[in-house]
């Protein structure tokens, strides 16, 4: 069997609800780079079959910034490193609700609370619960959230607030994690990840490639991710940022970026695969080719620490290549 067949008997077992085996998904992530073109249309086509032309679309909401305890080595926000980036506590929450309103006046589906720490404090977890309400009660726009390490208690509350999806990344293969992160493990994230869906939440996860993993460590994460079975999988591509111990790391080809995206689609056909951090930065068209070869996500208006497209020009980015915003 050539490489097209294999590719397409692979699209036939998904379209037939037949999982596909580690080995599939393995030969897969291997297909010569002339069949790239055939892996990422048959990914596309299973992405508009099970999810239809809709872009999930989202803006995010640092609400806390910098000085975090942990020293994950691609994070600007680690208080271990020395890249001058502002550091604020919790905005109240009036100010949150305006930033909330605006991103659904923009068209955001979702917006997500993200906090540069380890864990919620007992008194930063009722102000950002509080924070939650106010959005609810105000704007009625779908929340969610990413805060670090929960507890049961925590996760139950959020899920009561009506929160609906928890995101916390598993970030790279559990081979390299140690490498990239000393002051957590892997299997703390994924005890979190455990956590959040016990509490009724449905989950986001994914990581960040570009860290100088192999292929077969961005195959591992993928296939971790298919065990877990996201109801969304954010994929962040680095963005070196300087004074942190990645900021000379040399960017991955976008041909591996798309490889990892059309083999996650064939493994979660009907998932929200998103293309999150560093997508303009990486990413010569934005991720217009992308949002062709698996993804049907985006986040929109910038990132947590970095400027990023306005939302108008995402829309017509969108729009463009035929896709609903
Ligand atoms: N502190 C919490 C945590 O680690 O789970 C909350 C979210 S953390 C600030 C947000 C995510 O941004 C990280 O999990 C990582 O995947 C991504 N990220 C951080 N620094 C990045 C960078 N330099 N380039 C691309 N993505 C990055
Ligand atoms: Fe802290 Fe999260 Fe950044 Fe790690 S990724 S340093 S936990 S903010």
């Amino acid at each position: 069997m050539d490489s097209l067949e294999f590719i397409e008997e692979c699209q036939e077992k998904v379209f037939a609800g037949i999982g596909l085996s580690s080995d599939d998904a393995e030969k897969l992530f291997n297909i010569p780079d002339e069949n790239l073109k055939d892996l990422a249309r048959c990914a596309n086509e299973i992405t508009r079959d099970f999810n239809g032309e809709k872009v999930d679309v989202e803006q995010l909401n640092n609400i806390k910034k910098n000085a975090c305890s942990e020293d994950c080595t691609f994070c600007g926000q680690s208080a271990f490193f020395d890249t001058g980036i502002e550091t604020y506590q919790l905005p109240s929450p009036g100010e949150v609700v305006l930033k909330a309103q605006k991103a659904k006046d923009e068209g955001a589906e979702s917006y997500c609370l993200v906090a540069a720490w380890r864990e919620p404090s007992k008194k930063d977890f009722l102000k950002v619960c509080n924070i939650i309400s106010e959005i609810n009660e105000r704007v009625g726009i779908s929340v969610e959230c990413s805060l670090g390490f929960l507890t049961k208690e925590q996760a139950k509350k959020l899920k009561e607030l009506k929160v609906k999806r928890y995101n916390h990344n598993l970030e790279t293969a559990k081979s390299k994690f140690s490498e990239i992160c000393t002051t957590h493990t892997y299997e703390d994230r994924l005890e979190t990840l455990k956590i959040a869906r016990d509490a009724g939440l449905e989950l986001c996860t994914g990581g960040i490639i570009g860290l100088g993993e192999t292929r077969e460590q961005r195959l591992e994460l993928t296939m971790e991710l298919s065990r877990i079975y996201p109801e969304e999988v954010t994929i962040n591509i680095l963005v070196p940022v300087p004074g942190t111990p990645l900021e000379l790391q040399t960017p991955i080809h976008n041909s591996e970026i798309l490889r990892m995206f059309a083999v996650i689609r064939f493994l979660l056909p009907e998932s929200v695969i998103k293309i999150s951090g560093g997508r303009e930065t990486n990413l010569d068209d934005s991720g217009e080719e992308l949002l062709q070869s698996g993804a049907n996500g985006i986040i929109t208006s910038g990132y947590l620490t970095l400027g990023g497209n306005e939302a108008k020009k995402d829309r017509e980015m969108i729009e463009k290549i035929g896709l609903k915003a």
